[in-house]
């Protein structure tokens, strides 16, 4: 059976102080109400900038949390300024990295082929990537959302392989939906998060389909994480927004 994974990305939010009152406040919070950490992979996705005090937090008070980036470099060292490399994060105790945020697919023109460096960057370092993939509005009212969700799940997994692809995590994240407060209805979800397990088997095999996990992303609350989490192909939820408040994001981790 999958191990749900529930991630909290904060986007560019909280300094390293801020960050220190969260995560202190989110352990407390989970602690009251007895959120077991080995039935959920609960994960907080700092700025690069709160890694460090994130980590040191996580470890010192043993919180059952996972620490995650959301980005890094395709490179792997060198003059790349402003860049952040896999074995740097990988040092940091970071166990996830996002890869293809739609906002870094539309502010900062990362294409399939970015992406699909970066993860096998995330994978060679020791951690498993996020590979964020959704459809805009417009693809949504044309119909096209199940095609071209499919089309970006091939591109960046181009070059993977089976055993590669069987460990990571894809989250579909509708672009409408995020930050909207527009939540896809849970059959929209199933249908494409469905579709994208189907894709993998057929790419690769049944069993790498089985053991690849899915999230849904999008505008995600306490209010409707039980509801998405019940669809057979949704294995958990990338939280934005609903994130940076302790006792919502605590009451989406302990959905169960
Ligand atoms: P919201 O939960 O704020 O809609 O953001 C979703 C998201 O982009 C998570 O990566």
């Amino acid at each position: 059976a999958r191990t749900p994974i529930i991630a909290g990305n904060w986007k560019m939010n909280l300094n390293h102080v801020e960050a220190t009152g969260l995560v202190q406040k989110l352990a407390w919070t989970l602690a009251d109400k007895q959120f077991d950490g080995k039935k959920v992979d609960a994960v907080v996705i700092p700025p690069f900038t709160d890694l460090r005090t994130v980590q040191t937090l996580i470890d010192g008070d043993r919180m059952p949390l996972q620490l995650g980036a959301q980005n890094v470099s395709q490179h792997d060292s060198g003059a790349y300024t402003g860049e952040i490399s896999a074995d740097m994060l990988a040092k940091l105790q970071v166990k996830y990295v996002v890869v293809g945020h739609s906002e870094r697919r539309e502010y900062f023109g990362e294409t399939d082929e970015v992406i699909g460096a970066k993860a096998k960057k995330v994978i060679e370092a020791g951690m498993t990537p996020i590979i964020c993939v959704g459809e805009g509005l417009d693809i949504r009212k044309e119909g096209r959302h199940v095609e071209y969700t499919l089309a970006q799940v091939r591109g960046t997994l181009e070059g993977l392989t089976a055993e590669q692809v069987a460990g990571l995590v894809i989250a579909y994240e509708p672009v409408w939906a995020i930050g909207t407060g527009e939540v896809a209805t849970p059959d929209d979800a199933q249908e494409v998060c469905g579709a994208i397990r189907q894709e993998v088997a057929s790419l690769y095999d049944e069993a790498t389909a089985e053991s690849v996990r899915i999230q849904y992303g999008g505008s995600v609350k306490a209010g409707s994480i039980a509801q998405i989490m019940a669809q057979p192909d949704i294995d958990g939820a990338l939280v934005g927004g609903a994130s940076l408040q302790a006792e919502e994001f605590a009451a989406i981790v302990r959905f169960y």
